[in-house]
């Protein structure tokens, strides 16, 4: 079967420009588009094949010239392409990249000129109390920026580029090459199609320079340790008036030596002495917001936990506050004088006449432990 025209499967004329190449790719890749052909899906995977394939040689200049010279011959031959341009590619690939360039994303270059800035990432670290209430963070970032001097031109004041005589403001030269004539990047202008004749000193001909960048930023409450947050346009400068990069803030919170954050929940360790924790009583226990009175229960035994409801950090996707969980520690007394381990000795033995009464626990783990031998010992 003897091929289409590739100007002809895109529709266009043979002088189309490579905006034009591109625009009727993009509206028959759609159109073809199996996912949107689900009815007569064999027709339109062939037509779309096709596009794809007329689009790959056409927006090519390399491809395009040996194809205007030599026709498919050109093209199947010579690039050692055969069949190497028929859906060897998966549909969301080509789809992808269709929706990219419509949607601007990742700045993809294609040829010289104006070009996005670099995203910058920074790393804020703050402290618990300012993650959780928020804070203004004031940031300084070594960025590029346009030069003022020149208004990013990179042409000394007063004057201004010129057009590449190289390329005359085309990007692209075309080259003798062998059969073929190809067109490739203009090596005066690096494809930009001007030239700077009085380089601004400043920037050296850059158009950017190097600065430190103070920023304040809003940090709101309840963020935490892998949150950031997105300055648009505070990233490095374009090249050639190309749009500047976003500044990413990626916060890290600091160590607290009583809190432990876990999402919306704090935990804290709270030691009490041995009386309290037999005879219960009223402890004062902080939170980010103050003390607070914590209630103890007589008979407490250590590892236990209470939950102060709320009084966690409320994030910062909203939802309601977290809670302040305090695990309560015993602490054996230190540094007894002789009247203290008196009484401790009387208690002990006061205790002991009460056997399993007392320590339900030591004694059921006794017998545990004893179980465990027996069988070992059969
Ligand atoms: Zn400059
Ligand atoms: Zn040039």
């Amino acid at each position: 079967m003897a091929k289409e025209d590739y100007y002809k499967i895109l529709g266009i004329a043979r002088t189309a420009s490579e905006v034009e190449i591109k625009k009727s790719y993009r509206r028959l890749a759609m159109k073809y588009h199996p996912d949107r052909n689900k009815d007569n899906s064999t027709e339109a995977e062939i037509k779309f094949k096709e596009i794809k394939e007329a689009y790959e040689v056409l927006s090519d200049p390399k491809k395009r010239s040996a194809y205007d010279q030599f026709g498919h011959a050109g093209v199947d031959n010579s690039f050692g392409g055969a069949g190497g341009f028929s859906g060897a590619e998966s549909f969301s690939d080509i789809f992808g990249d269709v929706f990219g360039d419509i949607f601007g994303g990742g700045g993809r270059q294609r040829s010289g000129g104006a070009q996005r800035g670099a995203d910058l990432r920074y790393n804020l670290e703050l402290t618990l109390e300012e993650a959780v209430h928020g804070t203004e963070a004031t940031v300084k970032v070594p960025v590029m920026v346009k030069c003022d001097e020149c208004g990013g031109s990179g042409a000394k004041k007063g004057s201004a580029p010129v057009t590449c005589t190289t390329c005359h403001g085309h990007g692209q030269v075309r080259m003798q090459q062998g059969f073929f004539s190809i067109q490739q990047t203009c090596p005066t202008c690096h494809g930009s199609g001007q030239k700077i004749k009085d380089p601004c000193r400043k920037c050296h001909g850059q158009g950017r320079v190097q600065e430190t960048k103070t920023l304040s930023v809003k940090v709101p409450a309840g963020v935490d340790t892998g949150d950031r947050i997105r300055l648009a346009g505070e990233g490095e400068a374009g090249v050639m008036g190309g749009p500047a990069g976003d500044l990413y803030v990626q916060v890290h919170v600091k160590e607290h030596p009583i809190f432990t954050r876990e999402g919306a929940d704090l935990y804290c360790e709270v030691p009490i002495n041995f009386p309290t924790a037999c005879l219960g009583g009223e402890l004062e226990v902080p939170t980010l917001d103050g003390k607070v009175k914590l209630k103890i229960p007589a008979e407490t035994q250590t590892g236990k936990l209470f939950r102060l409801r709320g009084k966690g950090v409320k994030p910062v996707r909203g939802g309601p506050a977290g809670d302040l969980i305090c695990r309560v520690v015993i602490e054996t007394p230190v540094k007894l004088n002789k009247e203290q381990r008196e009484l401790l000795e009387k208690l002990r033995d006061s205790l002991s006449g009460g056997g399993k009464h007392h320590s339900p626990q030591e004694h059921s783990w006794t017998d545990s432990v004893k179980s465990f031998f027996d069988k070992l010992t059969g």
